[in-house]
């Protein structure tokens, strides 16, 4: 390609881009959803928490399901002002006790509701939420009024498998993290400090 034909082309595609950028005069939060059989999700979410904190910006994380051993982002980010609440009852397939998960379920969304009523939380982190509506845990309709009613200026980052399409359609953003292979199926343990 010569020089002047590079050059008409880059200066093409610089112009393309800056239309785009300029089309775009919305400002405020949006929701983010970061789904599908892959790994990545809860790190994605996690990774944009702390680009958040890096601007001083106001943080809650509602993690459901997991809650039987430490977690790395947890003791990082607890002490960098995130608000944590993580739901008391382990994996789903630990417990045997269907009333103590559903109990356990609707306390945390209790605190996500609080913060999702709060203009002062500038991101909300609800992590692995998805698993909690098929399971009939909790309401999608209750999740939907609150995603809606929330703050407008308030970010918004739900992650799990198999998201619901109420959820995803409401969503700005969708991210679906698709499975090319994995450690573990070549037999890898999960790792401290890389799997959770
Ligand atoms: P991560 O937290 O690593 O970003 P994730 O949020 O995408 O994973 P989850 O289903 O929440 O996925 O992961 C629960 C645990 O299972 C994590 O320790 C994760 O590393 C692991 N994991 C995620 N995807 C897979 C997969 N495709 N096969 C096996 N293990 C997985
Ligand atoms: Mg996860």
């Amino acid at each position: 390609m010569s020089e002047d034909r590079y050059q008409q082309r880059q200066q093409q595609l610089k112009e393309r881009v800056e239309e785009r950028v300029a089309a775009a005069t919305k400002t405020g939060g949006i929701i983010i959803v970061f789904t599908g059989n892959g790994k990545g999700k809860s790190t994605a979410a996690f990774g944009t928490v702390a680009r958040a904190v890096g601007h001083g910006l106001k943080v809650g994380v509602i993690q459901f399901i997991k809650g039987t051993w430490e977690n790395g982002e947890r003791n990082l980010l607890e002490k960098n002002g995130v608000e944590f609440h993580v739901m008391a009852t382990g994996f789903t397939w630990n417990t045997q006790d269907k009333g103590d998960d559903i109990k356990a379920a609707e306390e945390a969304w209790l605190e996500g509701l609080r913060m999702l009523a709060d203009a002062s939380f500038d991101l909300v982190v609800l992590d692995e939420l998805t698993y909690m509506i098929p399971c009939g845990y909790l309401a999608l309709d209750e999740i939907l009024t609150a995603l809606k009613n929330r703050p407008p200026h308030q970010s918004v980052i739900i992650t799990g498998r198999a998201c619901h399409r109420d959820i995803t359609e409401l969503a700005d953003t969708v991210s679906e993290l698709r499975p090319v292979k994995h450690a573990f199926e070549n037999g890898i343990q999960a790792q401290k400090g890389i799997d959770w």
